[in-house]
């Protein structure tokens, strides 16, 4: 059975071959751009479940890659990147990037990202069956919405940082493990993946307190 249609937007050809071939392993459809112009025009023509996206292109920034197409379509980007510093990820995610992976990654981990996405994605184009709303001093989440908002004004979340923040909300007052929130969040209890859980926990912070 087909699991979706990923877009890997990626000049690095070893990269493009890696990730394409662990693509079809795992049955997924896959379209390859080895710059930002036809990723754009693929993200437009072919309608993709999520994009893979790679910050440095040849023609463009990936950082105005994901600003024009968070102009037409929320579908789920995931940043590549050999980029470590933090505060290159937080303008990613900033930018309206989902997640991210440093380079060099492994397929595991890879994997993982494509299937959080993909989730999302079909869970964000299900009806949720209760208007349930959870407040908490000036915050207020609306799950039936999805909508969060900080002093009656919305704030705009990732979908992994909405996710974060609907698990820390229904365990208020309970201190949860690194393990337990990469498990829940990610379905991943990859050491490699506390440091990208603590950039989300601090974009995620900056944007509600
Ligand atoms: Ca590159």
């Amino acid at each position: 059975m087909n699991k979706g249609t990923v877009l890997v937007v990626e000049d690095d050809k070893a990269i493009q071959n890696l990730i394409g071939t662990t693509l079809e392993i795992f049955d997924y459809n896959y379209l390859i751009s080895s710059n930002a112009k036809d990723g754009i025009l693929k993200a437009t023509s072919h309608n993709p479940d999520v994009i893979i996206l790679d910050l440095g292109l040849p023609d463009m920034d990936g950082l105005e890659v994901i600003r024009k197409i968070r102009s037409f379509s929320l579908v789920p980007i995931i940043i590549v990147s050999a980029r470590t510093d933090n505060a290159d990820k937080i303008t990613a995610l900033d930018a309206g990037a989902d997640d991210y992976l440093t380079k060099p990654f492994n397929t595991e981990e890879l994997l993982a990202r494509v299937r959080v996405s993909m989730r999302h994605k079909m869970q964000s184009t299900q009806v949720q069956p209760q208007n349930n709303i959870f407040t908490n001093g000036n915050l207020k989440i609306d799950y039936a919405a999805g909508c969060v908002y900080v002093d009656s004004a919305e704030v705009h979340l990732t979908p992994i940082e909405y996710k974060l923040l609907c698990l820390l909300a229904q365990n208020t007052g309970k201190v949860l493990t690194h393990n337990y929130i990469l498990k829940e969040v990610w379905g991943s209890t990859l050491a490699s993946d506390i440091p990208s859980l603590r950039v989300f926990m601090a974009t995620l912070r900056k944007k509600i307190e």
